[in-house]
């Protein structure tokens, strides 16, 4: 039977349309709109793709939606105090500093100078600690949106055997914390685990969170298990015209589509969750600081 295809953009689409139904309450009830900072340094050409997705998904939704754009050179002091007025700005529920940071800057410092409660990414670490620690926290988006596909495909992942393949802080690490929070049996694999391949076999869940492009062939995949694709590598397509280029994931699509009962497609499976689960955050942190109760 063919694998069943988790249509990430149409659930993306879902989501939004939740936010906007709290945004429109929020507005009606409260006279609340969650507000949301995007801060970039430098002029990343995917950086400047991503906040711009998100500056026109926030204001689509309805929220309020600022964005700090910073030349290259710009000091620490500089950067940590434009943070510093987002973080007293009653206007602004959810603060997102685009990574990665020119490297004259201390991401860990800059990170950290986020106000906990507006750190809509979930990367202070006080989020990390409360999320390791089971506790209510800012959820990093994008393994949240992977735990909202595979909770919406399974139901229940009790039980489940879950290997990570990836250790990042942003996406690895998180995604691991989540599964075992929903009492999955979790694997993180990496660049050092021995026999990779055996070690994917088991699984009942695999998320690839590697960053290389096509890495992971059906013949490591459990008939029947789901393959969740974080990767988004894009290669060059000269077959496509000139400068054409291709985005896959960092599992091989076709050979693992053949095995697995379900999988995420890229593009079209986790990236477009990615930002859906950013603008929800934005939501949660402005029901948690007006002390509302907030969206399940
Ligand atoms: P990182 O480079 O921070 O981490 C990659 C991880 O993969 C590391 O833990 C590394 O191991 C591991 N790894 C590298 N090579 C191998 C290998 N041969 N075998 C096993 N493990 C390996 O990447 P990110 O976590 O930031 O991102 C991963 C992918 O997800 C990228 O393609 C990125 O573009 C994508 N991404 C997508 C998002 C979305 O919205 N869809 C959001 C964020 C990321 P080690 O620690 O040992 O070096």
């Amino acid at each position: 039977m063919p694998a069943t295809i988790i249509d990430g953009k149409a659930f993306a689409a879902r989501v939004r349309t939740q936010v906007a139904g709290h945004v429109t309450r929020l507005k009606q009830d409260h006279g609340i709109t969650p507000g949301l900072a995007v801060v970039l340094v430098g002029e990343d050409p995917a950086s400047q793709v991503y906040v711009r997705s998100k500056g026109k998904q926030t204001v689509e939704v309805g929220m309020k939606s600022v964005e700090h754009k910073l030349d290259a050179q710009t000091s620490e002091a500089d950067l940590l105090a434009v943070i510093d007025r987002l973080n007293k700005d009653p206007e602004i529920h959810g603060i997102l500093v685009q990574l990665p940071l020119p490297g004259h800057l201390d991401e860990d410092l800059v990170i950290n100078s986020i106000a906990p409660e507006k750190d809509v990414d979930g990367f202070h670490i006080s989020n990390v600690g409360l999320l390791g620690t089971g506790q209510k926290s800012m959820v990093p988006c994008t393994p949240l949106g992977c735990l909202m596909m595979l909770r919406d495909h399974h139901g229940s992942l009790s039980g489940m055997e879950a290997v990570v393949i990836g250790r990042s802080n942003i996406v690895g690490k998180p995604m691991a914390q989540l599964l075992l929070g929903d009492s999955c049996t979790v694997t993180i694999a990496h660049s050092r685990t021995k026999d990779l391949p055996e070690v994917v076999r088991r699984a009942d869940i695999v998320v690839a969170a590697v960053g290389r492009p096509e890495m992971v062939p059906g013949d490591w995949i459990k008939p029947g298990a789901t393959v969740i694709d974080v990767g988004i590598n894009r290669l060059d397509a000269p077959e496509k015209g000139e400068g054409k280029t291709l985005l896959v994931g960092d599992v091989d699509y076709e050979s693992c589509a053949a095995v697995a009962g379900a999988i995420t497609p890229v593009p079209g499976g986790v990236g477009p969750m990615t930002i859906a689960c950013l603008l929800a955050n934005t939501v949660t942190a402005c029901c948690r600081a007006n002390s509302l109760s907030e969206p399940e």
